[in-house]
């Protein structure tokens, strides 16, 4: 009989991916994916420690998994990702039920652990040193059949004060070229149409030395020749590694998506300075008109932080000040909370809770309005769309816009995994709505 797994992911893309990979080895060895957790002989919670939520989150789930294992003993349960790895075998004092805690380099030895949990109570790794793991490049990409995450590097190097992902995913570390190639031919083989290339800091991705070196921008051009390839995207980039030859990349290749995501995180520089993001506002600033001077279409969305230690009112008004100047076409927003090993954790300065969440609210408020008009501005466009699967409520085809944007349109469902043109009619802050242009029996894939 076939024993079943059952993945829970939480947080980043990154996870995500980790979360298909780890599914692949498990398909290898004979276990079957299941929905359903009371169906399931091995659950793996892939978490997030990025934020204190996100963390208490897991553990909760944590909790809820092993009273399920307490009815059933023969149920394995394992933990995977940034809590796993920072927490390590405290995990184990706290929850003596727990059988696997896997850190974050640990995924593409999941076969190993999970032979090692048969014959051994507990298993434990948290190896960091690791190189970034080949895919396998076997079938069963669950998310959607036509696009895809590959991740390209690992870890970073920057120990911005207030984050975890240095000490949960230890230092940079990027995967070779060849085999990245390999994994976005495979992934087209099988159909997919929209690869996004993951990484902390794309914009250090390096590999090899002098000579043979391949940086970033030289990897987007290997993969852009990829036939059948339709898109390519990235994220996240980092303002002060973003090169001229990168930006030059949105102008030469023709299947990279014309749409960039660039955290900013604060408009201080004082608090720039104290989060050790390593640019000026202005620098941000001029990084943006010289993509826009490339681009003039290109979408540029964003992280920001709010109440970081010590951000005074005038300091976060210079944050709303940016966001008004820069007019993003999307921002993802979150107040600080103190990370375990971060410096910023130990900052003086602290603000409290109900004045975070005002100051939130207000960016939030400034931004939709921002958002609201963009989309607006839509209307009576036709814009390109990768057809990728059903809308929320399955009477209508959605994808996205290079840009991103999420746009819903009445279509047949052949044109699912075609770019088609679509004209807006309808606006929201979440989405568009249209009409497609395209019938079934142009130029077709499938
Ligand atoms: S660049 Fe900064 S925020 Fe991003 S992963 Fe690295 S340390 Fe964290």
């Amino acid at each position: 009989m076939n024993h079943h797994f059952h993945i829970i992911t939480m947080g980043c893309q990154m996870n995500e991916y980790d979360s298909d990979l780890v599914a692949q080895l498990l398909l290898s060895m004979g276990y079957l994916p299941t929905s359903d957790p009371l169906e399931a002989d091995l659950i793996l919670i892939n978490t997030c420690a990025v934020r204190a939520r996100a963390e208490q989150k897991a553990v909760s789930i944590l909790g809820r998994v092993l009273k399920q294992k307490r009815r059933t003993p023969d149920l394995k349960v394992g933990l995977m990702g940034c809590v796993a790895q920072q927490r390590g075998g405290d995990l184990f004092k706290r929850f003596p039920e727990l059988d696997l805690v896997l850190g974050t380099r640990e995924v593409s030895r999941i076969r190993e652990h999970i032979h090692s949990s048969e014959s051994r109570s507990r298993v434990l790794a948290t190896e960091l040193n690791l190189q970034p793991p080949a895919s396998p490049n076997a079938s069963g990409y669950f998310r959607s059949r036509f696009t895809a995450f590959i991740s390209i590097m690992e870890g970073c190097n920057n120990f911005c004060t207030y984050c975890v992902v240095p000490f949960t995913r230890g230092r940079e570390a990027s995967r070779s070229p060849d085999d990245i190639v390999e994994e976005a031919k495979h992934l087209v083989t099988e159909g997919v149409r929209e690869i996004t290339l993951l990484g902390q800091n794309v914009n250090s991705y390096s590999y090899g030395k002098e000579e043979g070196q391949c940086r970033f921008p030289l990897l987007l051009r290997k993969l852009s020749s990829l036939k059948e390839l339709l898109r390519l995207r990235f994220t996240t980039s980092h303002p002060k590694d973003l090169s001229d030859d990168l930006i030059r990349c949105f102008v030469e290749i023709p299947n990279l998506c014309r749409h960039i995501h660039l955290p900013f995180q604060s408009g201080s520089n004082r608090i720039l300075k104290r989060m050790n993001r390593g640019y000026t506002r202005e620098q941000y600033i001029d990084r943006v008109r010289d993509l826009r001077q490339a681009v003039p279409s290109i979408a540029i969305t964003s992280d920001v932080m709010v109440g970081f230690p010590g951000e005074t009112e005038d300091e976060f008004m210079e944050t709303l000040d940016l966001i008004r100047q820069i007019e993003f076409d999307n921002l993802y927003s979150f107040k600080y909370s103190d990370r375990n090993k971060t410096r910023s954790s130990t900052m003086s300065g602290k603000i409290d809770e109900w004045e975070k969440s005002r100051r939130l609210g207000l960016l939030q408020k400034t931004q939709k309005e921002i958002t609201i008009r963009k989309n607006k501005s839509f209307k009576g466009a036709v814009v390109e769309v990768l057809a990728e699967g059903l809308s929320r409520k399955g009477d209508q085809l959605t994808g996205k816009t290079e840009g991103s944007k999420i746009v819903n349109f009445k279509s047949d469902s052949q044109l699912l995994g075609h770019i088609v043109k679509v004209l807006i009619k309808e606006s929201s802050a979440n989405s568009l709505r249209g009409e497609c242009l395209d019938s079934a029996g142009g130029d077709q894939i499938y």
